[in-house]
């Protein structure tokens, strides 16, 4: 992985205050690529991040964004391009759980889910293919979850937003490959961040137990490998792809 370069690449990372986003902006960074670090509630968080980069000899920005907001996903991809004069590389990776049985699940919670983690994906990807087809050149990677391959009770906002950005993944892939722009989907398993955090202990060591080939959750810095693979140009060839980085979980 050592030689997969991103030097020169600017790369938007959604989410990238804290948890997998964050891993993947301190590894495209660690790659050379300037990074802008979206988040939306967390500043403190995502300053950390450009400051660790910074501190490094990297390049970085952060930049405040409800990227399920049309608008303001807009003004994140512009703020990337006015600061670091590209965009090479989107990676959609904002998103929240609201947790409930659908008999019980409020229709807000429905609503906050698909918005977060699907209408995001279709905001940002929007702005950034724009300027993505003019340069005729780019990446885009999606942070889906096996939640979307295989369903999971309780989550089905959960599982509807990733099933959407999976089929969003292939359906853009198909749009803008005659503009050498890639289009992919990460599916993480079970990853150690703060998303995880209302699920009881004894829940997820059976969980990990019975559902994980390889019996242990993820690391946040496991995803960013495989992403900074998907944003390199050794990954050329690939588009439309659903890559699992779940430990054995989904085996599709
Ligand atoms: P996390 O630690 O809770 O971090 C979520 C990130 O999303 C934070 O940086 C947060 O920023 C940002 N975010 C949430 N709503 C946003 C909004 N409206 N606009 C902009 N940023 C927003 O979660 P994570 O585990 O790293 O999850 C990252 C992605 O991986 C998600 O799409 C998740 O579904 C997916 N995933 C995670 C797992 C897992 O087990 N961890 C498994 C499969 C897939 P602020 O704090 O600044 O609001």
């Amino acid at each position: 992985m050592s030689n997969l370069s991103l030097e020169n690449k600017v790369a938007l990372v959604t989410g990238g205050s804290r948890g997998i986003g964050r891993a993947i902006a301190l590894e495209f960074a660690a790659r050379g690529a300037a990074v802008v670090v979206n988040y939306n509630k967390s500043p403190e968080a995502a300053e950390e991040v450009v400051k660790k980069i910074k501190e490094a000899g990297g390049k970085a920005a952060a930049y405040q964004a409800d990227v399920s907001d049309i608008k303001q996903a807009e003004a994140l991809v512009k703020f990337a391009i006015e600061t670091f004069g590209d965009l090479s590389i989107l990676v959609n990776n904002a998103g929240i759980t609201r947790d409930q049985l659908i008999m019980m699940m409020p229709e807000a919670d429905w609503d906050a889910v698909i918005n977060t983690n699907l209408k995001s994906t279709f905001n940002c990807s929007k702005s950034a293919v724009k300027h993505m087809m003019r340069k005729r050149t780019g990446r885009i990677i999606n942070m889906a979850s096996v939640a979307g391959q295989m369903g999971n009770g309780g989550q089905t906002n959960y599982s509807a937003s990733k099933a959407g950005q999976i089929g969003f993944t292939k359906a853009l892939a198909r749009e803008v490959a005659a503009r050498n722009i890639t289009v992919n989907a990460l599916a993480p398993g079970f990853v150690d961040t703060e998303i995880l955090e209302g699920i009881p202990t004894e829940t997820m060591d059976n969980i990990i137990k019975t559902m994980v080939p390889l019996a242990r959750k993820g690391k946040p810095e496991e995803i960013a490998y495989a992403a900074a693979f998907l944003a390199s140009d050794e990954a050329a060839y690939i588009t439309g792809q659903v890559l699992g980085v779940d430990g054995g979980m989904a085996m599709m």
